[in-house]
């Protein structure tokens, strides 16, 4: 059981916080820190000097006997590089230092790293510097600094570096924004973001015997279970006491980062769970949704259990994703997705919500990318989460309001007011109306955006560059109509019209999964990028480059690095799938064919020998069944290897990726189909991988 008086002590316990902070430091000191934070200035290195020793310190006496720039690479973990506290005094003796120079920078090799080419062009060495927005913490007796990642001539090599340009860019427009409607008081404009995160937890030792599970986080072969999630018995139902221990062990450790986790309940599928944190500042959520990740594989361990973060662990049960949920607030919290009571206000938030969506009907392709892995690309479309097609949900009411603004009519049933905006009550959104359709991408829920395509291991990072940056951009085009106009309230009219015209095509609020959407959408002109290759491309689009490189959020040539490692690791993934499938048909599944065979056989065999009267036409009937089965096997062997062969001829990465998906991914697609045929008739000793069941139900 929690005991909850401890949790207010607990929280935040290992995190050097603001409080903390204020109590450790001379006053100017954290004066000028925390002007450094709202700023974003550079931190004078005096004043970093005399913040590394508090920090020391306040580490050393909690344990810690070591740093790290904590910092997250282009791939969904993080990385660290440790090195302890301790400086050599002479006569064999030791102090514990820590420098303002190493808290600031650190020079971590960057060539194990993915760069997508920038590595090749520039210097292999990259540097690590603090991100003071974001708290420095104690992990296994380590003190992790939040820090950025780039390279020496300055190219971000990780998800922080355009996360944080994201926030000054959509911090800039949106202050312009909220200018025009007289507010020209608030300081900085953030994003802020809650990360629901799914997940499967399963026994240690079914895990370990499946060398699927251990390469790949997904099985490559598995029959259905004869019980599946049909009766949704598993939704919201009775924790397991296992599965509540470690609830309980996550929910602590996370608190104690000053992670907000808030709720904790079983998913649709068997075995599959969900966290959701209370939303904060949107890198800071960032960064918590690593440190979630993180935590809930290294505690599940201590359960001897596994943590499956992959977003398709199951073929035919539910697979994982990541909601994330989206809006924009002033420094003081107020919500600027919150429709408003007054008239300036309704306007105000109409606005912002027309900016959403243009940049979502603008940047389809690079939301789809953000969402994009070859793991997402088996569950996006697959009728459990989204389909591939980006739409937007504002429910009916809200989408009738858009629609009477546009026509310019009264919105009779609510008010007798005219809809002009800029002077209209909107009526009461009802909130529990408008988040009912879970089949959208896409989804405003009341006061927020919930963005649903992204996949459970993937980092969120991506995904909140576009959305602030795509939003900043229509900010920036909305503030550069409206700047100095001399009939605000009709140009703030007409633009708002304007952009619903030309946007509502993304508006949708039926059901996502229905063949007539698919049509539908086709016939609007949305994007329908069904895999990750299909998206790639649309990356590094003369559009896109134009808008990242516009607000600084990347340069063209860190916009190709990435193109480059989507690719990379989407042919990556595949091939230690695919070589991994072959090694277990190879070693275990053909030859428990075959010895399930020669025990029939002998069966049959020594049943003649009793009496040629006696029927041996199972015997026959299964052993024609099987050998057929482990011929059809083979062949698809063959094919795997030859275009495993075939694929390293090709040197281009998106023609690379092209043939995984068409040819590898294909092959394997044939190939497990017979060997999940062929595990429903051989007998259970012969098999040697723990079957579905045996795996969804191993915690008990
Ligand atoms: P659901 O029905 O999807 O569980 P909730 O209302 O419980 O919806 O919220 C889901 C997530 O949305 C939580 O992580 C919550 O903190 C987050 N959230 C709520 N308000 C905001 C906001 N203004 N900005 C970002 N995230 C928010
Ligand atoms: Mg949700």
């Amino acid at each position: 059981m929690k005991d909850m008086n401890d949790i207010p002590t607990l929280f935040g316990s290992k995190v050097f916080n603001e409080i903390t902070m204020k109590a450790r430091m001379p006053q100017e000191i954290y004066r000028s820190l925390k002007q450094t934070i709202t700023t974003g200035k550079p931190l004078d290195i005096n004043i970093a000097n005399v913040v590394a020793t508090a920090m020391k310190d306040w580490a050393v006496e909690n344990g810690a006997t070591h740093f790290t720039h904590w910092f997250q690479p282009m791939t969904s973990m993080t990385a660290e590089k440790h090195d302890s506290f301790i400086t050599p005094i002479g006569g064999g003796s030791i102090i514990m230092e820590f420098s303002g120079k190493e808290l600031v920078k650190g020079e971590p090799d960057a060539s194990s790293f993915p760069s997508g080419g920038i590595r090749a062009t520039f210097e292999a060495r990259g540097y690590t510097a603090w991100d003071p927005t974001s708290y420095a913490f104690i992990k296994d007796r380590t003190l992790c600094i939040p820090t950025a990642f780039c390279s020496y001539s300055g190219e971000a090599l990780d998800q922080k570096t355009p996360l944080l340009r994201s926030m000054e860019a959509i911090d800039i427009q949106a202050k312009r924004i909220l200018a025009l409607f007289g507010n020209t008081e608030v300081q900085r404009i953030t994003t802020t973001v809650g990360a629901e995160q799914e997940y499967f937890l399963i026994d240690k030792d079914v895990y370990n015997r499946r060398p699927d599970l251990i390469y790949c986080g997904r099985t490559l072969f598995g029959a259905r279970p004869p019980k599946g999630q049909e009766l949704n018995d598993h939704y919201f139902g009775a924790i397991k006491p296992r599965v509540s221990a470690f609830m309980d062990d996550l929910d602590k450790e996370l608190w104690k980062l000053g992670v907000l986790a808030k709720t904790e309940h079983n998913e649709a599928a068997p075995a599959q769970h969900e966290l959701a944190p209370i939303f904060t500042t949107t890198n800071i959520a960032v960064d918590n949704n690593q440190l979630i990740m993180e935590l809930m594989k290294t505690i599940a361990a201590k359960h001897d259990l596994i943590c499956l973060l992959h977003e398709k662990p199951f073929a035919g049960v539910n697979g994982s994703g990541k909601h994330n949920n989206w809006a924009i607030s002033t420094e003081d919290g107020l919500n600027l997705l919150e429709p408003g009571k007054t008239p300036s206000q309704n306007a105000q938030f109409i606005l912002f919500l027309c900016a959403v969506i243009k940049a979502v009907d603008e940047h389809q392709d690079l939301l789809r990318i953000s969402a994009a892995s070859a793991g997402n690309d088996h569950r996006l479309g697959a009728n459990e989460a989204p389909p591939a097609i980006i739409s937007i949900f504002l429910g009916d009411e809200l989408y009738d309001i858009l629609m009477d603004i546009e026509q310019g009519n009264v919105h009779t049933d609510k008010q007798k007011t005219g809809m002009e905006i800029g002077t209209a009550v909107l009526p009461a959104i009802p909130r529990d109306t408008t988040d009912r359709n879970r089949t959208s991408p896409f989804a405003f829920t009341g006061n927020k955006f919930e963005f649903r395509m992204l996949g459970s291991s993937i980092s969120i990072a991506m995904a909140n560059v576009v959305l602030n940056t795509a939003v900043a951009e229509s900010l920036r085009q909305f503030a550069d109509a409206l700047e100095g106009s001399e009939d605000f309230t009709g140009d703030l009219n007409r633009l708002v019209v304007s952009v619903i015209t030309a946007h509502k095509r993304i508006l949708f609020n039926g059901d996502g999964y229905s063949d007539e959407w698919v049509a539908e959408a086709e016939k609007r002109g949305l994007l329908n990028l069904k895999t990750t290759v299909d998206a790639a491309p649309y990356f590094i689009s003369d559009k896109n480059i134009e808008l990242f490189t516009r607000h600084g959020v990347f340069t063209e040539n860190e916009i190709y690095s990435r193109y480059e490692i989507l690719l990379e690791n989407y042919c990556k993934t595949i091939h230690i799938e695919a070589l991994t499938m072959i090694d277990m048909v190879k070693k275990s599944v053909i030859p428990a064919a075959i010895r399930y065979q020669k025990d029939i056989a002998e069966t049959a065999a020594s049943k003649m020998a009793v009496s040629p009267d006696l029927s041996i036409e199972l015997e026959k009937s299964l052993l024609e069944n099987i050998s057929n089965l482990n011929l059809q096997i083979s062949e698809n062997i063959q094919i795997l290897e030859k275009h495993i062969i075939n694929v390293k001829e090709l040197t281009d990465n998106l023609e690379t990726a092209k043939y995984y998906r068409e040819k590898i991914f294909l092959a394997m697609v044939n190939l497990r189909c017979a060997v999940d045929e062929l595990e429903t008739m051989v007998g259970s000793q012969y098999w040697e991988f723990p079957t579905y069941s045996e795996i969804l139900y191993s915690v008990k």
